[in-house]
């Protein structure tokens, strides 16, 4: 069998940028997945955003699977968002003093998912997570909490161990500079594995303060929760005097009006936001029951803060975006997601490719293995040689995925046709690619 080299087309002005990049940025990249690490190749530059599209700073425009990682549910540069952000910008960026957009933002966010009484905006996902298992430490007077292998959290210190998104797809061990004080008191489980947590909660009695969860795993590949499993994770925090904690922020807004929480109906005593609700802005947020969310500082003694929190420019871009995705919005998104999940699925059969597309909503992955992946080890055994051998077919044909098996795939509203027939096109060339990759020698 041919032996698939992984090098891209040529696009010298990438190549550039990215020299340029790494003399004065570690790796080249500011977030690390982007620097195309598990695939190989040059990471392309992107210059501008049309729609379901992205062009790079050499010129090739590519229909967008990434959408920024989740946000871009509008498709790039969406005229509303665009309009809102440059009124709001007119206006001045930032104040540092409370505005009303931010307490829109916030009325939204309240309206659409009942959980949520109080909310706190933040600028990052990471902050987020890291501010709820703050104040679940404070409610509670409790010190451990319990995490899943395969899900990814932010870089919270105490959130990193066996972390699924870039810690996933660089293959990390828990990461240098985090303390032992700080990762100590988190138990990590395997994903979907409700007697593991119920074997923790008896091994910690009265000393869990919180277990969190992404509501649908996505940054080990897509791993939805098995059924029953968030109910009864909920449960057994509810029996221990333990805060559930939700994390949506790849998932909120994003599979539902409501976010996971409008496809599983499991009560959350806090959740966490981020991606869709900024509108491809920094603006994230965490929020839950009043009584829990009164404890945060000015309210109450659980110091958190942030300067460009609420900042009036991510919040109009959020809100407008949130306008826009009432329930027709998202069945568009939903079809379009089935399409493509059918496209490949097809492409894949015909070559003999061994694969299992697991989604959760509109978000979805392609693991290239025949077993169904409930947790983070099962998603590992994946043959990702495989997945390096299609990207880079499909990128050369013009269609973006994320440089990385262990992440979803996300579509827009903006996924129309001609998109959908592009990537159509670029599948068989790209699954004769993964068909004919073979696995790197071993050491
Ligand atoms: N939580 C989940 C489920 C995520 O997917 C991410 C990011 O991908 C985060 C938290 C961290 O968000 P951010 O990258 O905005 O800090």
């Amino acid at each position: 069998m041919e032996r698939v080299t992984h090098t891209s087309e040529a696009t010298p002005v990438s190549q550039t940028l990215f020299s340029r990049a790494a003399s004065v940025t570690p790796g080249g990249v500011n977030s690390p997945v982007r620097a195309f690490g598990a695939v190989g190749g040059v990471p392309r530059f992107m210059a501008s955003g049309s729609g379901p599209y992205v062009t790079d700073a050499d010129g090739r425009e590519y229909v967008d699977l990434v959408c920024s990682w989740g946000p871009m549910i509008l498709g790039h540069a969406h005229p509303a968002v665009i309009d809102a952000v440059q009124a709001a910008v007119a206006k001045g960026t930032s104040f540092g003093t409370p505005t009303e957009g931010e307490v829109a933002l916030a009325e939204e966010i309240v309206a659409r998912i009942p959980p949520v009484e109080r909310v706190r905006l933040v600028s990052s996902g990471t902050e987020a997570t890291m501010s709820a298992i703050r104040l679940a430490r404070g409610f509670t007077g409790r010190e451990k909490i319990i995490k899943f292998a395969g899900c990814y959290h932010g870089h919270v210190d105490a959130l990193l161990a066996q972390a699924g998104s870039g810690v996933a797809t660089f293959a990390l061990p828990d990461t240098p500079g985090v303390t032992g004080a700080a990762a100590g008191e988190t138990v990590v489980l395997p994903y979907n594995d409700l007697e593991a947590v119920r074997a923790a909660f008896a091994r910690h009695p009265g000393e869990i303060a919180c277990v969190i969860t992404e509501a649908a795993p996505g940054n080990m590949g897509v791993v939805p929760p098995l059924p029953g499993f968030n109910q009864g994770l909920k449960d057994l925090c509810a029996e221990h005097g333990a805060l559930y904690i939700s994390d949506e922020v790849m998932t909120g807004f994003r599979v539902s009006r409501q976010g996971w929480y409008g496809l599983d109906g499991v009560t959350p005593d806090l959740m966490t936001f981020g991606k869709v609700m900024g509108g491809g802005f920094p603006a994230a947020a965490f929020g839950g029951r009043a009584d829990v969310m009164e404890r945060l500082a000015p309210a109450g003694p659980v110091y958190q803060a942030g300067t460009l929190s609420g900042n009036p420019v991510a919040t109009a871009a959020g809100l407008a975006q949130l306008r826009l995705l009432d329930d027709a919005a998202y069945a568009v998104v939903d079809d379009a997601a089935a399409k493509v999940r059918a496209l490949v699925t097809a492409a894949l059969a015909k070559e003999g490719v061994p694969h299992t597309i697991q989604c959760a909503g509109s978000m979805f992955s392609v693991f290239f293995t025949e077993a169904s992946v409930p947790d983070y080890a099962a998603a590992r055994a994946q043959q990702t040689f495989r997945f390096t051998a299609f990207f880079h077919a499909m990128l050369n044909q013009g269609v973006y995925l994320p440089p990385s098996a262990f992440e979803a795939w996300f579509l827009s509203t903006a996924h129309d046709e001609r998109a959908l027939e592009r990537i159509a096109d670029a599948l068989p060339a790209a699954a004769r690619a993964a068909a004919g990759a073979t696995a790197p020698a071993t050491a």
